[in-house]
């Protein structure tokens, strides 16, 4: 599909009068209505439930919006806890997914009453250690099924080599185990593909979780609450992909439910998600002015945003469209690659990329950035995190996190034998 930015150059010089280029800018009404499609296409299900994925957009103004929604949050780390707690999501609003976990970690998701999703049959003890008398009443469990995962002829990863999730008999096993120590409801949980672009991979993985639903059940009698179908629902980063359709994708899961777990007399379990990249990247854009243009074997422009407020082109070689904002209908006559002032060759937004003509000052809007974008960044270079504004559907927009200043880059030395001029 054509990629359409949510902002005009007008507005986008409306902002940076007060908030200096580069920064992220989030689209309040197209986050709430992705939010409500996604409700829509489970409402078939009783207790579902998305719980979006904190790491893609760790931004309490996001998640409260999403809370808004009837969204809960997915953490995976102390910190993210914190975040969660902060816009007051706590207990089953909150998913605690995480792996290698430290205790400290462990005992704010125990306090916080929040669902614990297991990422290894070891961690069952380690639980039960952390939480002593407080130990939760339903505790999740994540699998690995190894192999590879296919849909139809298609490989989309390799669980085999990943080093989420346990193998079915460990989840027996940590079933039977935790039951013993008192708890009463399972959840189950897996993460097989990520950035899926198919109407097919949330109902194919739905499919393989029931069974395995069923199967667990059976053999151990215990009672599965819910299905956490987690990330993995993807993007069209590119124009010419397809997009996912989440009405479609609904309904595949609910043929499934209904052809799998009605007939087990399951069918009071809970669908869950813990969607970021589907929830929030197509309503991210990072906006930049270019401050130079070079000219020797490639031409070249560069922005005043880099890779360490994007960090996805540079570490996965990804595709973000890019805007040249108040040239989208101008031809496609000219062919740069767009880069970051980073001293590191792979700061490149795009490479060899056909774009209008450009000049000095035009301000771009590169696409898909709302999740997996800010989060990723970093300070390398001395280059700063830029600041967040939220775009409200009336056009005002707020800014929602400052820019780092030099202060806060210094701010975790000990400041006595050094001066920092800032
Ligand atoms: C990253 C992650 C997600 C979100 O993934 P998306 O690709 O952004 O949908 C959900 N759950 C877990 C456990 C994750 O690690």
């Amino acid at each position: 599909m054509k990629k359409t930015p949510f902002i005009t150059l007008d507005k986008a010089k409306e902002i940076a009068a007060q908030i200096p280029t580069p920064f992220h800018l989030y689209d309040e009404a197209g986050i709430r209505q992705r939010a409500r499609d996604l409700n829509k296409a489970f409402s078939w299900n009783k207790g579902f439930k998305e719980f979006f994925a904190v790491k893609a957009t760790p931004n309490p103004y996001i998640l409260k919006i999403l809370q808004e929604e009837g969204c809960g949050c997915d953490c995976a780390t102390y910190t993210e806890l914190l975040l969660a707690e902060a816009v007051g999501a706590t207990g089953q609003d909150v998913m605690f997914s995480s792996n290698v976990t430290p205790e400290l970690d462990m005992a704010k998701a125990v306090e916080m009453g929040a669902y614990i999703n297991l990422d290894d049959a070891t961690h069952v003890e380690f639980l039960a250690n952390v939480a002593g008398d407080k130990l939760p009443e339903t505790v999740c469990l994540r699998y690995n099924p190894g192999g590879s995962f296919s849909l139809g002829n298609t490989i989309m990863d390799m669980p085999r080599d990943a080093k989420y999730g346990m193998t079915e008999d460990q989840m027996a096993g940590a079933i039977n185990r935790l039951q013993k120590l008192g708890v009463k409801h399972f959840g189950i949980h897996a993460f097989l593909a990520s950035n899926t672009t198919t109407n097919e991979y949330y109902p194919e993985l739905a499919g393989n979780l029931f069974r395995l639903a069923v199967r667990l059940s059976n053999a151990t009698g215990a009672h599965i609450a819910f299905i956490n179908l987690s990330g993995g629902v993807g993007v069209d980063y590119r124009p010419e992909q397809p997009c996912c359709d989440i009405a479609v994708i609904g309904e595949g899961v609910r043929q499934r439910y209904e052809k799998i777990l009605k007939p087990a007399g399951m069918d009071d379990i809970a669908i869950f998600t813990e969607l970021g990249r589907f929830m929030l990247a197509p309503f991210g854009h990072l906006i930049s002015t270019v401050l130079h243009q070079k000219h020797i074997y490639r031409e070249y422009v560069g922005l005043d945003a880099c890779a360490a407020n994007l960090m996805r082109p540079a570490m996965y070689g990804s595709y973000h469209h890019i805007t040249v904002l108040g040239k989208e209908d101008a031809i496609l006559d000219h062919v740069y690659d767009v880069t970051g002032g980073l001293c590191e060759n792979n700061d490149k937004f795009a490479i060899e990329r056909s774009l209008p003509q450009i000049e000095i000052g035009d301000i771009v809007a590169i696409h898909d950035t709302g999740a997996h974008g800010f989060s990723m960044g970093y300070n390398y270079n001395g280059k700063l995190r830029s600041a967040e504004v939220l775009l409200h559907s009336d056009g005002s927009f707020t800014q929602i996190r400052r820019a780092e200043t030099p202060a806060d880059y210094f701010a975790t030395f000990d400041q006595t034998p050094f001066r920092f001029d800032v």
